[in-house]
């Protein structure tokens, strides 16, 4: 009989895309980050954030902690700069792929216009998600962006979908996590991987896909910031924003299920460990 055609694809080949370092290249060549969020008591999602950015090769990684006063470095971390409110209000944010959102808590909402209104490529995770969620005025400057053609991943885990799409329960969305994706897209224009066992990854117009990697070892607190960072850092190295994502939900899942056939199938995989195995990648 009569069949849907597919709505989905896996995708596996995701790490021959890697393109490697030229001998010629220098840190300009790579790409700056710039980190919001880390409000009073998640500094860590931050610095994580951060930290993960950097081991995905970008150029330079700043961080803006959302805290009073703002954190000033991360000594486990040296590489990264960070910058007080000032700073970061007097920098020039065009060439930078901003990561929106990871521990902002309800303080992050205040950076949200002016992220929403930069040009550049931009990452939304987490409290950023959700104070957009709450605020009609936040949504039409999201749907500005994808008009004007502005590049945006949003990465949001069930339940933030759930408040974005409107809808009570973060069931509903795992009812249909397709559908969900594609109704986020579609909205935004924008990119959209939706966190969970099997990701989503959906673009406006796309077949979207589902990654196969991951394992329950990343139900751990932090791992999402990773992703996150991971996936800014990688962005700008030549990838559009549906290729960074994909290749960088990929990347994650197998980090983990790469610890866990090293393991065994006991306990959480910490954040910082993921980092650590992601620095390696490809391994
Ligand atoms: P968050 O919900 O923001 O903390 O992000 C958690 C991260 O871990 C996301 O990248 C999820 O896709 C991933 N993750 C959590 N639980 C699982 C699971 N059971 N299987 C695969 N990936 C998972
Ligand atoms: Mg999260």
């Amino acid at each position: 009989g009569l069949r849907e055609p597919p709505t989905a694809w896996l995708f596996s080949k995701s790490a021959s895309i890697e393109p490697g370092r030229r001998h010629s290249q220098h840190k300009g060549s790579f790409g700056d980050v710039l980190v919001l969020g880390g409000a009073a008591g998640m500094t860590g999602a931050a610095l994580l954030a951060g930290r993960a950015a950097l081991v995905a090769g970008a150029g330079r990684v700043f961080v803006h902690t959302l805290g009073d006063p703002a954190w000033p470095v991360d000594t486990m971390t040296p590489e990264l700069m960070f910058r007080d409110a000032a700073a970061v209000e007097a920098m020039n944010w065009a060439p930078l792929t901003l990561v929106c959102g990871c521990g902002g808590g309800t303080v992050v909402r205040a950076m949200l216009p002016r992220a929403l209104s930069h040009a550049g490529r931009l990452v939304l995770d987490a409290d950023a998600l959700n104070a957009i969620a709450a605020d009609p005025m936040l949504q039409s400057l999201l749907e500005g962006r994808g008009r004007r053609g502005a590049a945006t991943i949003l990465t949001p885990h069930p339940l933030e979908a759930a408040r974005l799409l409107g809808v009570e329960e973060a069931a509903t969305v795992q009812s249909d996590r397709l559908r969900a994706a594609r109704q986020l897209a579609d909205r935004y224009r924008s990119v959209v991987v939706l966190k969970g066992s099997g990701s989503v990854v959906a673009a406006p117009d796309t077949v979207p896909s589902i990654n196969f990697t991951g394992n329950a070892a990343l139900a751990s607190a932090g791992t999402g910031d990773v992703l996150a960072g991971w996936m800014a850092g990688l962005w700008p190295q030549g990838r559009d924003a549906l290729l960074a994502a994909q290749l960088a939900t990929h990347a994650h899942g197998a980090a983990a299920d790469r610890w866990v056939a090293s393991h065994g199938h006991q306990g959480p995989l910490p954040a910082s460990r993921l980092i650590e195995l992601l620095a390696g990648y490809p391994p």
